[in-house]
């Protein structure tokens, strides 16, 4: 029996699709203890959009260390955390005309998402959060809370606590443009939905199934927030750092979220780090009331700073991005032409193949596995296989990454 179905049920849910015990990871590349290489296009589900020991990463991340800099500051000033915050405002936030202030809520997305819907009741009064069917958020209590999955809540019995969900773009069948029938229920007294405290929503739903809403959704949804006072938050955990082009995935729809929680490959290293980004008249929080022991993660702070001097100070790696995504998905609506209930999804570097018979999605994903490619499958039903590459991924691996996965279609779909 295998040693991890003895002692650690933990590592379950993923080992199910990707047998085998990995050992080292380069760029788009995870090698097995065996030595066998698997073509990455999984990219820790988004944190690793600079691929495995980036180089780049990996030498400032060494410096650091030789030099003993700072490692666990929880909320002290340091060189890195400044370094950080500086660089952040001169490559990020500067060039895009936005002004944030900057929280670190704790090392993961759901800590943003959590800081997120305290903040957006402290600041408003008011209780309510208006979150999207197949939205995810996290795995804490607030974050699950406006996840759409039933399966992640249901298990424990966990509810929607204070948070109305509403059809995402795609959910009902056409698409739903305008708010009209939304402003109807926030208007009338009769309709139970008075004044939500905010709207929090992913502009692509990554765990949701590769859900893309239009930038027309979005800006409509984003008027109807400022006509009735309802904070916009954008969870860019997964799709922000450039997953689908631009640095944040709401740039294409030229919206300005009130709040953004950012996580994942804001690290840049797969290190755990997270940032909640807010409207600076919105930073009502009183000193110590949403903190935490690894706030202070020096050494994500400097791979941080790197990877955003090094890829976002030019629009190289965003129109890598955009230039391969559009290569990907027109593959796949190639492929998908070919068998029969079969679509093709995404945007930039999130795309999705949509199986009429959820089983097939995990079927194509192990005969991906056993061809050396890894992906993994997202939707309600587990019915989409993700693929999800560095953004950093050479032309040649992603024509390496499309045969197999059309590969597997075909030995699964026929
Ligand atoms: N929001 C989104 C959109 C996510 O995709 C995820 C993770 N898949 C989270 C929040 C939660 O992030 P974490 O797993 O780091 O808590």
């Amino acid at each position: 029996m295998n040693v991890f179905e003895t002692l650690e049920s933990e590592v379950r849910s993923y080992s199910r699709s990707w047998p085998t015990v990995f050992d080292r990871a380069n760029g788009s590349w995870l090698h097995d203890e065996s030595g066998k290489p698997y073509l990455d296009f999984f990219a820790g589900a988004g944190a690793l959009n600079y691929g495995h020991n980036n180089p780049i990463l990996k030498r400032a991340l060494i410096e650091y260390i030789e030099r003993d800099g700072v490692t666990h500051s929880l909320d002290m000033g340091t060189v890195a955390k400044r370094d950080f915050l500086n660089t952040f405002k001169q490559v990020v936030l500067e060039p895009r005309g936005l002004d944030y202030k900057v929280q670190f809520p704790g090392p993961t997305g759901a800590n943003s998402v959590e800081s997120a819907l305290k903040l957006v009741r402290k600041v408003t009064g008011r209780e309510s959060v208006i979150n999207f069917t197949n939205a995810f958020h996290g795995m804490t209590l607030g974050a699950l809370s406006v996840t759409g999955n039933s399966m992640k809540r249901g298990g424990a019995g966990i509810p929607l606590v204070h948070a109305t969900p509403m059809p995402y773009d795609n959910f009902l069948d056409g698409q739903t443009p305008d708010f009209l029938w939304l402003e109807r229920l926030l208007e009338d007294s009769g309709s139970g939905l008075n004044e939500p405290a905010a709207v929090i929503v992913e502009t692509l739903q990554g765990e949701g199934g590769i859900n893309v809403a239009r930038v027309e959704w979005l800006r409509a949804l984003s008027e109807l927030c400022k006509r009735h006072g309802m904070l916009l938050i954008v969870d860019d955990v997964q799709m922000g750092c450039g997953r689908t082009g631009p640095f944040f995935s709401f740039e294409a729809a030229g919206i300005v979220p009130d709040i953004v929680c950012l996580s994942k490959s804001i690290g840049g290293y797969g290190l755990p780090m997270a940032l909640t980004l807010l409207r600076p008249e919105l930073d009502v929080w009183e000193p110590g009331e949403h903190n935490g022991t690894f706030r202070g993660n020096n050494p994500a702070f400097i791979t941080a700073a790197a990877a955003l001097q090094e890829y976002w100070t030019s629009d190289l790696l965003e129109k890598g991005t955009l230039a391969k995504g559009e290569h990907i998905g027109r593959a796949l609506e190639s492929l998908a032409e070919t068998i029969p209930g079969l679509e093709a999804r995404g945007r930039g570097l999130a795309r999705g193949l949509a199986f009429d018979d959820a089983e097939q999605a995990g079927q194509v994903c192990r005969a991906a596995f056993d061809r050396g490619l890894l992906m993994e499958t997202s939707g309600p039903e587990s019915e989409v296989a993700k693929l999800m590459p560095a953004l950093t991924i050479t032309d040649e691996e992603v024509d390496k990454g499309l045969a197999i996965v059309t590969d597997a279609v075909h030995a699964v779909c026929g």
